[in-house]
Order: C-alpha cells, then sequence, then structure tokens
C-alpha cells in the first residue's frame, strides 16, 4: 500500500516538474511575442494578451498579465491561470476562473479560455492593431469581413488555394467579460472555419494547434487586413465598403 502511494506521489511530483518546464518554454515565448508584436505596432502600450496551454482537465494557461506594457514584456511576468471549470450560467454553460490565480492575469482571460476550450487551441493571441481596429468599426454593420483572392490566404493552417474565403466575424465589443466570452462562444459555434474574429473598434483574436502557427496566423491576418484596408480606403474614403454578396455571411 505505502509502495503504491509513493510510486503515486513520484508520478505526481514528475508531473509538475514537468509542466513547470513546459510553463517556462511557454512563458519565454510568449514575452518574446509580446516584444515583437509591440515592435510591428500590433500591441502597442499595455493592448493585447497572448496565451499558450500548459495543461488541460482542467484547462490551464501561460497569460500576459493586466497592465503590462508590451515593449518590455519579460518570462517572469506571465502568470498561469486555470479554469474553475464548467459553471451554469442559466441554462448556457460558461468557464470560470480559479480566482487566487487570476487576480493580475489580463482582464481578457476568459475570453482566452473561451478560444482555448471552442477550438482546442494550443495558443491564443489577440493584437490592437490600427487597421484591425479601424476595420472592425467599418464593417460591423455587416457582422464581418470576407477576405478571398489573396496569395497569402494560404498562410492560415489548412488553406491550399488563395481561392479560399475567410469570414472574419465582428462581435460587439464590451467590458462584461462574462458576456462577451458568451457572444465569442457562440460565434465560434456559427463560423467554425473561421481562424479569427474582430472585437470592434478593439482588436483580433486568432489562435493556432501551438504558438508558431498561432503567430503565424497573426501576421498572415494583419497583412490581410492592411491589404483590405489600404485597398478600400484608396477607393472609397470615408465611406464603409461594400461586400461582394457571394462573400456574405
Ligand atoms: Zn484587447
Amino acid at each position: 500500500m505505502r509502495s503504491h502511494t509513493t510510486a503515486r506521489r513520484a508520478a505526481r511530483s514528475s508531473a509538475d516538474s514537468a509542466e513547470r518546464r513546459t510553463f517556462r518554454q511557454l512563458a519565454a515565448s510568449l514575452a518574446a511575442i509580446g516584444r515583437e508584436f509591440h515592435s510591428r505596432g500590433w500591441a502597442l502600450g499595455t493592448s493585447g494578451n497572448f496565451s499558450a496551454v500548459v495543461g488541460r482537465n482542467p484547462l490551464r494557461l501561460a497569460i500576459t498579465p493586466t497592465g503590462a506594457d508590451k515593449s518590455i514584456l519579460t518570462p517572469a511576468a506571465i502568470l498561469k491561470v486555470e479554469a474553475g471549470g464548467a459553471a451554469h450560467n442559466g441554462s448556457r454553460r460558461s468557464l470560470r476562473l480559479q480566482k487566487k490565480s487570476s487576480e493580475t492575469a489580463s482582464a481578457e482571460t476568459l475570453l482566452h479560455l473561451t478560444v482555448a476550450q471552442a477550438c482546442g487551441a494550443g495558443a491564443v493571441l489577440h493584437t490592437h492593431s490600427i487597421w484591425g481596429t479601424v476595420l472592425s468599426s467599418q464593417y460591423a454593420s455587416q457582422g464581418g469581413i470576407a477576405i478571398a483572392g489573396y496569395e497569402m490566404l494560404k498562410g492560415l493552417a489548412g488553406v491550399r488555394t488563395h481561392e479560399h474565403r475567410e469570414w472574419l466575424p465582428i462581435l460587439e465589443n464590451s467590458q462584461d467579460m462574462a458576456a462577451l466570452a458568451d457572444s465569442v462562444r457562440r460565434a465560434l459555434e456559427k463560423h467554425p472555419a473561421s481562424h479569427g474574429f474582430l472585437l470592434r473598434g478593439h482588436g483580433l483574436y486568432t489562435w493556432g494547434r501551438d504558438l508558431v502557427e498561432a503567430k503565424r496566423h497573426v501576421e498572415i491576418l494583419e497583412f490581410l487586413l492592411e491589404v483590405v484596408g489600404r485597398r478600400f480606403s484608396e477607393v472609397s474614403v470615408g465611406s464603409v465598403p461594400s461586400v461582394p454578396s457571394e462573400f456574405s455571411a
């Protein structure tokens, strides 16, 4: 009996140290991504937040803290948060956080947990770029932006041709994170093929199976948003460009 208990403790201790190693590696990558995205103008000041899955059951994330200046982000600033499991909110299931471990985590941690759970993503990255902010306001009345016909679309996971049509849903922004997480979950259910979504007047969320893929998706989607923004601002200054009917949601 005692040997079984000892073996269990040894296995737990080995799993804990493996998880600490994973966390340290992810924290270093997240800090580097934060500094790089700041230098690209996608996460200026304290804007943007970045996370990666450390483990599941329960879902555990390494995530940037609230209010961190991304130009000087260090691995030591990265926090670990844990989903408190599924809680019932009326008839809807939603995630909640374990309060003690998330006091200084990003205010948008609940959105990261929601995306990581709904998409099975290994990493979730959120930027506040100029073009994401402009276009998410400009196209909000249409519910999203359709992007098609560009070679760079092939940088999105599973996309093999420039003829791919990428639909980026646009959700109303809110400071009520529980309500926003619910609307994110509904959008992901409705548009399972989308590689990201925009919050109106706020920014882009995208994800990937790991940090490498999620980072690539930020680069691709920010490139495409800038192309769409520049292209349409040249032809229709001040007006909302119409989305061709074949691209409608
Ligand atoms: Zn944000």
